[in-house]
Formats: structure tokens, sequence, C-alpha cells
């Protein structure tokens, strides 16, 4: 008999609700998820889209967020032991290749790295802004992870407060400070700013957002740290690793559920409707939801706070983006044969082309020159393409979330552009 109750229910089964449910499943929570779409995964899946024997990662791909996060030192054994294997470079992390044909590129090794910037004062920079991040990164993984008003922030604040002037305040300075402010005001050459503003978009922001200048030395020490880490035959034995450690946990998996909404009880969320059926949940509902679909659809009006209800209505969505997949029968013949073990590598000048392009999606129109991210994946994982074949993995995040603006010309044509000679 199919027992409609569980002391959790996740609704999303995104990275986000797979972990949720995984972590509370082995703390001995009975665990339900459901999830409107066929398949499991949310933004994750591995499909052979163009030519068969290629796999193409058909969303996201790189697991550096992941793996070098608290839900993989939980998860990581129990899932490794379910099948999950990832591969990362050893070597060359990625590259920057800018308008001029100029590479810069970043090896797992740091003083590696800050060897190859024209200027020596600019390596040194480097390799300080790294040093700083890791003598301080227990309070500001700390910081990341709590709840704003909570009091676990105000603890770790502390801990940064009590280590003087020099503890806090260039933290909040650089909270402050846009990506481009911190490369021009740091270094002398644009090496790090040819490599590091492309990589401002993985964080959802631009070359001209806050936050950039502490951005940009935590993304290069994950790079350094971690590498680029790619699940061994495509993102989609990630979801096989996942189901088969939920399935041993006997988490219940509701495919093809759309949760109409989240049932409240005297205050307290007890479960939900899901495709006209209820769901109980003992203990807790989880939503791994957008903020507009948790307060403006699936939550009753009188929930929560007139205050939180106004600040999700305030929610504002980001950029959008869009992928391209392309089937190989032989490497990419890059003029830098460097490239050509890079597995992701940025077309971009920049904070000069990327900023402008961001700005140029943000007011409603398509980019005159994008940046692109190329990823060459089977690199690390040649599992993926055919013997002696290859893959790109091209992705475009300056694209206007809508259409139209500021300008009279929402998303026309391209200019000509100079050429990239990398
Ligand atoms: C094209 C693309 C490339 C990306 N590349 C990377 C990358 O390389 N590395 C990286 O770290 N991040 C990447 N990201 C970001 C990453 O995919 C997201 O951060 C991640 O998917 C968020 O996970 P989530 O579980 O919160 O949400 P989602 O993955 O969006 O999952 C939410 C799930 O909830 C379900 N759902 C929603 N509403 C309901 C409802 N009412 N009832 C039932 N089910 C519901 C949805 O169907 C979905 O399956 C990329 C994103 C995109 C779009």
């Amino acid at each position: 008999m199919v027992v409609d109750e569980a002391d959790a229910v996740v609704v999303g089964s995104g990275i986000n609700g797979l972990v949720a449910a995984a972590e509370l499943a082995l703390a001995g929570w009975s665990v339900i998820i459901v999830e409107r779409a066929p398949r499991i995964g949310g933004f994750i899946a591995t499909e052979e889209r163009t030519l068969p024997g290629y796999l193409h990662d058909t969303y996201s791909s790189w697991h550096l967020l992941f793996v070098s996060g608290p839900a993989h030192a939980a998860l990581g054994e129990p899932l490794r032991a379910h099948g999950l294997t990832y591969r990362t470079a050893d070597s060359w992390v990625a590259a920057s290749v800018a308008d001029d044909g100029r590479t810069a590129l970043v090896h797992r090794d740091p003083e590696r790295t800050a060897a190859a910037f024209a200027h020596a004062s600019d390596g040194t920079a480097y390799l300080a802004a790294l040093a700083r991040l890791e003598a301080n990164m227990g309070a500001i993984g700390g910081l990341m992870g709590s709840e704003l008003r909570s009091p676990a922030l105000l603890r770790h604040a502390a801990a940064l407060l009590r280590r003087g002037r020099g503890g806090l305040e260039p933290w909040i300075r650089a909270m402050a400070t846009s990506g481009r402010g911190y490369t021009r005001s740091t270094y002398t050459g644009d090496e790090v700013d040819h490599l590091y503003a492309p990589w401002l978009l993985h964080a959802g922001l631009s070359p001209d957002h806050a936050s950039g200048a502490f951005m940009i030395p935590l993304l290069a020490a994950g790079l350094h740290g971690f590498g680029l880490p790619v699940v061994e035959g495509g993102s989609g034995r990630f979801l096989d690793a996942f189901r088969s450690l939920l399935d041993s946990l006997g988490v219940r998996i509701d495919t093809g559920a759309h949760v109409e909404r989240i049932l409240v009880e005297r205050g307290r969320a007890v479960g939900v409707v899901a495709s006209g059926r209820p769901l109980r949940a003992r203990r807790a509902v989880l939503a791994s939801v957008t903020p507009t679909a948790l307060y403006g659809a699936l939550l009753p009006k009188g929930a929560v706070s007139p205050r939180l209800r106004a600040e999700a209505a305030r929610f504002r969505y980001g950029r959008g983006e869009m992928q391209i997949h392309v089937a190989l029968s032989a490497p990419l013949d890059w003029r830098d044969e460097r490239l050509r073990s890079v597995p992701l590598v940025h077309l971009s000048d920049g904070s000069g082309s990327t900023g402008i392009a961001c700005a140029e999606a943000e007011a409603g129109l398509l980019p005159a020159r994008p940046t692109v991210v190329v990823g060459q994946q089977y690199l690390l994982d040649p599992t993926r393409v055919p013997e002696g074949a290859a893959a790109l993995w091209l992705q475009l995040q300056e694209v206007p979330f809508a259409r139209g603006g500021a300008s009279p010309r929402p998303c026309g044509p391209a200019r000509r552009r100079p050429r990239r000679s990398g």
C-alpha cells in the first residue's frame, strides 16, 4: 500500500532537492520527492543531442561548486559507493582569449599561474589575495552559508572583527567593489582581468556588479583547489548515483507530479497537494523552487508576513542563457596549441567586452560581442565522445531575460567584431 505521508516532502528534484532528500534520509527521516517533470534532475541532464556516441551535458556540467561545498563533504562518499566518479584537471584548468589573440591561462598550481603574468608585482598580488582568502576561509565560508539575519551570521562576522581593522573591513569593501574595480586597482597588467572577469558570469554577476572583488579571488581559489570536476560518463551519471542512493535509503520519488500548493495549518507547512493528491509531511516541507512560485503561488496568502511576501514580489530574474552543442570528428585546431588541453576557454576581452555585453543583455539587447564559454569536457572525460573525436559545449550567458529596453535597436543584428585569433 502506498502511504502518502512522510517526515519530509521535498518539492523539486534539482540538485538542491536531491541533496536535501539524501541528507534527511541519511539522518533517518522518511522522505518523498515530488517532481513535476517526467525525470529527476532539474538543470542536470546528459543526452545524445547530436550524433550517436556523443554525450552532451544539456545544461550544467562543471561541478566545482558542488565538489567544494558542504553537501559533497556529507554525500561524496555514499555517492561514490553508488557509482559517481569525478574527473578533473590536473594541469591547465581554464583560459581566456582576448580580442587580439593573447591567451591567459589558469594552472592548478597558483604559483605557475602567477609566474606567467607580465608584471611580477601582479603575481605577488594574486598570490597574496589567495593567501588572505585561505587564512579567513573558515569565517568567510560560514558567512556565505548562514541565513541572513541569523545569529550564525553574526558569530562569523564577529570572528572576523576580532582580527582587528584588517579583519572585517577588507571583506566589506570587496563586497561593495566590482570585479572591474578590483582588477584595475590591484593589478598593473590585464591577465587577471582577462581571466576572471568572464568567470563572474558563472556567479550570475557582470564585471560591473558589486561583490566581484570578493568573487574573483574566491573563484580563483576554487579553480586552483579543485580544478573543474566533471562527472565521468556525463552529468546524467550524477542522477543515476543519486537515484541509486535514494532508493537504498527508501526515499520515494514521484515524477510527473506538479505541486499546486503547500498545505499550512496553524502556521506550519504540513504537506502539499500534487496533481490533485494530498501528501502529508510530519516534520517539514522543502521547496527548491523560485521565490515567485513559492510566495506567489504555492503558499496560501496569509502564510508568511506581508513584508516577506513584498520582498519576494520584488525578486528580479537575472540574464537568460543559451547553449549550443557541437559534435566534432577531431579536436578543435586552436592556433594557440596550449588551448588544446584546456577544458574551459572564455573568448572575452575581460571587463571591456564582457561588461558591455552584460549591460546590453540587461537592457534587453543581444550583445554585439558576446562572451563565448567554450567547454571541452571530453579532454577530462574521453568516454563522452567516440575515439579520436571531440565535442564543444558552447555557452552564451549574456542573453536578455526579456526583449526590448533602453535602446531603439532591441535584439538587433550584431556589428562586425574584431577577430579573435586564439
Ligand atoms: C544552461 C545552464 C547551465 C548551467 N551550468 C552550470 C554549471 O556548469 N555548474 C554549476 O554549478 N551550475 C550550473 N548551472 C546552474 C545550476 O544548474 C543551478 O544552480 C541548479 O540547477 C539549481 O538547482 P535547483 O535544485 O535549485 O533547481 P533546478 O535545477 O531548477 O530544479 C528545480 C526542480 O523543481 C521542479 N519543480 C519546480 N516547481 C515545481 C512544482 N511546483 N512541483 C513539482 N516540481 C517542481 C522543476 O521541474 C525542477 O526539476 C547552469 C544552469 C543552466 C540553466
